[in-house]
């Protein structure tokens, strides 16, 4: 009990400020990493606070950089903070945050996108899947070209329980271009209904809780930022593979104009499209004239559910891809409107 209360109180002892980092270290931003700085604590406190209680957890922050985040966790009650940055220039600051938190922070120099955390804190930190979430909580302010393809990854990480999520339901509170935040959160029939949409909300609990102007980061970058915060769902919405799901989900989108039945065709080869896209939509009881964006989690849900029966039936089902088809037959143009559509 002592312990832990001597945990969350703990604060950094006064250190110079990010900006002096900055200059001490030369961490002059790398335009071609996409390298934008928070500066503003009070900012990184908010960041942070979106995470949830911190009191004890063990955090896993992605991209720390010159440490602003990285101060507000170290100042949250955390029992331990590992961070994994790929740029070395940052790793001094980092020391010296660490010399001023003993015991409390641990530094990778490291790609997120290859580094195992679930080897990474106590065994002992584990929770079964139906239970509370653990304490074991990411946080991240990555660049936009590297946060968007983790979270594609680190959602089929929760669909299969594994790598961050071996400890349970790990909550993550990240950062993203405003506009993929928007289309990470976007309800049923709104204007940023997406494939990310679909694939975030069938497997958590996502919420766009706030957004940060892009002037609040040092150099400013052309957009503004989202911070989103996801809790795996105990059960998931979609009970199927995540690459059966991925591949309805994206045939659906690649014609967000057009109703849904346009790019469900999409899934059967040309000669029996017609007759397996009509059964699809009836088995699934989906109206084949609602278009992508108006379709829910469950009408998806329906859908692969019956995609699924259609591909255990047809064993060369899953495998089809209708470029293919498209290229063997050599009629180009027939696709130009395919794949338009960005995440
Ligand atoms: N978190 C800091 C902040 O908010 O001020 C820095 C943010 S900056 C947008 C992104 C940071 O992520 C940089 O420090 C960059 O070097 C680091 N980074 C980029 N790609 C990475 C990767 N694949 N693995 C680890 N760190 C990465």
């Amino acid at each position: 009990m002592a312990a832990s209360r001597a945990l969350g109180t703990f604060r950094l002892p006064p250190l110079p400020t990010i900006r002096e980092i900055i200059k001490l270290f030369k961490l002059q931003a790398a335009k071609q990493l996409s390298q934008n700085f928070l500066l503003d604590l009070r900012l990184t406190d908010k960041i942070v606070k979106k995470a949830g209680n911190l009191t004890n957890a063990y955090v896993y922050e992605v991209g720390p950089g010159p440490g602003g985040i990285t101060r507000s966790i170290l100042n949250a009650g955390i029992a331990e903070l590992l961070v994994v940055e790929k740029d070395s220039r940052f790793l001094p600051g980092l020391q010296m945050l660490s010399d001023a938190a003993p015991g409390k922070l641990r530094i990778v120099h490291g790609d997120v996108l290859t580094f195992k955390v679930e080897r990474a804190f106590p065994e002992s930190l584990k929770r079964q899947w139906e239970d509370d979430p653990p304490n074991v909580h990411i946080i991240g302010n990555l660049p936009f070209n590297v946060s968007t393809p983790l979270i594609i990854k680190w959602l089929e990480n929760v669909s299969q329980r594994d790598g961050p999520f071996a400890y349970g339901r790990t909550q993550m509170t990240l950062t993203f271009q405003k506009e993929v935040a928007e289309r990470l959160a976007a309800s049923t029939g709104s204007k940023q209904r997406s494939r990310l949409s679909v694939m975030a909300q069938y497997l958590c609990h996502v919420q766009h809780v706030f957004t940060i102007p892009g002037r609040a980061f040092v150099p400013k970058p052309e957009v503004d930022v989202g911070v989103v915060h996801f809790t795996p769902l105990m059960q998931p919405r979609i009970e199927q593979p995540f690459q059966l799901v991925e591949k309805v989900v994206q045939n659906v989108f690649q014609f967000r104009r057009k109703y849904c039945h346009r790019g469900l065709g999409m899934l059967f080869p040309e000669a029996q499209r017609l007759e397996r896209t009509g059964r699809l939509l009836q088995l699934a009881d989906v109206d084949p004239t609602l278009r992508p964006r108006q379709l829910s989690v469950s009408h998806f849900k329906s859908l692969c559910d019956v995609y699924r029966r259609m591909c255990d039936e047809d064993p060369h089902l899953f495998a089809y891809n209708f470029r293919e088809e498209l290229r063997n037959h050599k009629r180009p143009g027939q696709d130009k409107e395919a794949g338009r559509e960005s995440l």
